[in-house]
């Protein structure tokens, strides 16, 4: 596979980065995934505004301009023959060349940029989404500032190996008695033709997912509502689902043991899962 990092294009086990990259000693960076599919970047625009966002959050500067951003990823969806799949983005507040909590002078010290793909045929047609997941709820006790994407994924892995133990396929998490989000998608329920799912605020990541999939749902008339809900109101819901760029909508039928409609997908979810893949599909670039 090639790679790129920082300004070049390698085999993958020629990329080096230094061990002093702040990346590496502080989680001090940010990511992002975009999808591709059909060899096209899919939300290339929500995912490079979201990168600005979190990076400015995080007073840093991005080693490359947008345009830039989106010819690298192009190149590496060429470069490796990527029909569907994802690319990996990261930046990070470099490699000062010692470790020190202060952050360094950006004109002495230059962010790093890695970025790979990640090959997934079949992502679209993920026979998963016909089963749905389980789910299990965990307490969110992550940092107060998740709207930002940081690298500091240690909380939201443990949750995944948490789920896994317990039988289940991932966790929510659940803050002051309201779940905050799943630990890599955002997390709604249905209830008949509501779609219910938590409102932004710096609590949770602001998903292009799901800004995508609820200006398709109210489009296709259905009913949003942004508030919190209960892991309890969850588990007596119709149906519930997660988004995320690598999962698009992903049917949940099992929350905490309590299988919901029936334990089988229920009509909502599948279908905004179909209307996301046409219309995202359509506006790939
Ligand atoms: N919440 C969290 C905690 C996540 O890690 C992700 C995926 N990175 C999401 C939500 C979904 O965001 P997106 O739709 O932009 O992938």
């Amino acid at each position: 596979r090639t790679v790129y990092v920082n300004g070049e294009y390698l085999p993958e086990n020629e990329a080096k980065i230094s061990i002093f990259d702040r990346g590496f000693l502080m989680a001090d960076g940010v990511y992002e995934v975009t999808s591709v599919l059909d060899g096209k970047l899919i939300d290339f625009d929500g995912h490079a505004a979201r990168l600005e966002r979190s990076l400015g959050e995080l007073d840093m500067a991005s080693p490359v301009t947008a345009e830039e951003l989106l010819a690298i990823h192009r190149e590496l969806v060429a470069r490796n023959g990527i029909d569907e799949g994802m690319v990996y983005l990261q930046i990070t507040r470099g490699a000062p060349g010692d470790r020190d909590f202060v952050f360094p002078d950006p004109e002495e010290t230059p962010s790093s940029i890695v970025l790979f793909t990640q090959d997934k045929p079949g992502l679209a047609d993920n026979p998963v989404a016909k089963k749905g997941i389980r789910i299990i709820s965990i307490d969110d006790i992550r940092w107060g500032r998740r709207d930002i994407k940081t690298v500091q994924l240690l909380y939201p892995s443990m949750g995944k190996m948490m789920a896994r133990k317990a039988g289940a396929d991932d966790a929510w998490m659940v803050e002051d008695g309201f779940v905050t989000e799943g630990t890599s998608n955002n997390a709604y329920i249905v209830k008949g033709n509501r779609i219910i799912t938590r409102g932004l605020s710096n609590d949770i990541l602001h998903g292009i997912t799901r800004a995508a999939v609820l200006r398709f749902a109210r489009e296709a008339q259905m009913e949003v509502e942004e508030r919190n809900f209960t892991i309890e109101e969850a588990r007596e819901a119709d149906e519930a689902f997660v988004t995320s760029a690598s999962t698009f909508v992903m049917p949940v039928v099992e929350i905490d043991g309590t299988p919901l409609g029936g334990g089988v997908p229920g009509r909502v979810a599948p279908r905004l899962r179909e209307i996301y893949l046409e219309e995202s599909r359509k506006a790939a670039i």
